[in-house]
């Protein structure tokens, strides 16, 4: 079992969203650590799939289908976890969508949709963990932010606005429950090749290129990249680390 610095084995992790993009790729470096995986989404055949991925890695994995943003889901999603799994060390906070419209055409609707999956999740999953977490003697929690966390963009005022309240969520949560032994930090990635980017290439005309050339690194992100950064902030590699937001960005936030 991996019990070294960086080693999650006998760890459990529920990664939200985890069935694809940058969260498969933070629950495929957790499994790669040695946790099992609690696999959340909405869509069950990609979940099947990311599951079946985790267990050819060695580690158990659960598909849950759950939506993040009911409270009832989540309350069966954290109990479901603890019946197979028995424990809850690491959640990530990773489920997102974005509707890309300036603010003036922006629908109630919308903007409410952005911000209960993207915002109001991340509170009712980390409500609901808090108390495993706690009686266990400590956890960790990962929230998603973005580069919107701390940039404008003309096309996502929701989505920015859902973004710059994780930051301020994971510090609350931070102090609150320092004294619990729960570290609660936000990874901010930058431009990542996902499904949910290529539907904005698709939207946005000339993003491609923007952003390779606003990028240093020079290149767009890869699901990948974030194997690492989740280790880090699961492992007891990480436990004087909290209500810290850390960008993966190709240096994109540093770029003057
Ligand atoms: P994807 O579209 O690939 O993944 C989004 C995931 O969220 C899917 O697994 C989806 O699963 C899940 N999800 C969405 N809504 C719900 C819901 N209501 N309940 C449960 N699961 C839900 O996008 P990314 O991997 O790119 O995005 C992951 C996170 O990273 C998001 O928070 C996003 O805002 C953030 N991010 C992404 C960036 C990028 O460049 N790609 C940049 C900055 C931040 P299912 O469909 O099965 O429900």
């Amino acid at each position: 079992m991996n019990t070294g610095l960086f080693g999650l084995g006998g760890k459990v992790a529920i990664v939200t969203g985890g069935n694809g993009g940058i969260g498969l790729g933070m629950a495929q470096g957790l499994a790669d650590a040695g946790a099992d995986i609690a696999v959340v989404g909405r869509n069950e055949t990609k979940s099947d799939a990311a599951v079946a991925e985790l267990e050819a890695r060695g580690v158990r994995a659960i598909s849950v289908a759950a939506d993040v943003t009911d409270k009832d889901a989540v309350a069966a999603m954290v109990e479901r976890t603890v019946r197979d799994f028995g424990r809850i060390d690491i959640l990530v906070n990773n489920a997102g969508i974005n509707i890309r419209k300036p603010p003036q055409e922006l629908d109630i609707t919308e903007w409410e949709s952005v911000i209960r999956t993207n915002l109001t999740s991340a509170f009712l999953c980390s409500q609901a963990a808090y108390p495993v977490m706690k009686a266990a003697g400590g956890g960790k929690i990962i929230n998603i932010g973005s580069m919107l966390s701390i940039f404008g963009a003309s096309f996502a005022p929701a989505y920015a606005a859902s973004k710059g309240g994780i930051v301020q969520f994971t510090r609350s949560c931070a102090v609150a429950w320092a004294a619990d032994n729960i570290q609660v930090n936000a990874v901010l990635p930058g431009w990542i090749d996902t499904d949910l980017t290529r539907r904005a290439r698709e939207q946005i005309a000339g993003l491609h290129d923007k952003v390779l050339g606003r990028t240093p690194a020079a290149r767009w992100g890869a699901s990948a990249d974030f194997a690492g950064i989740a280790v880090f902030l699961a492992s007891r590699a990480s436990d004087f680390v909290t209500g810290t937001t850390i960008p993966v960005d190709g240096g994109f936030s540093v770029m003057g």
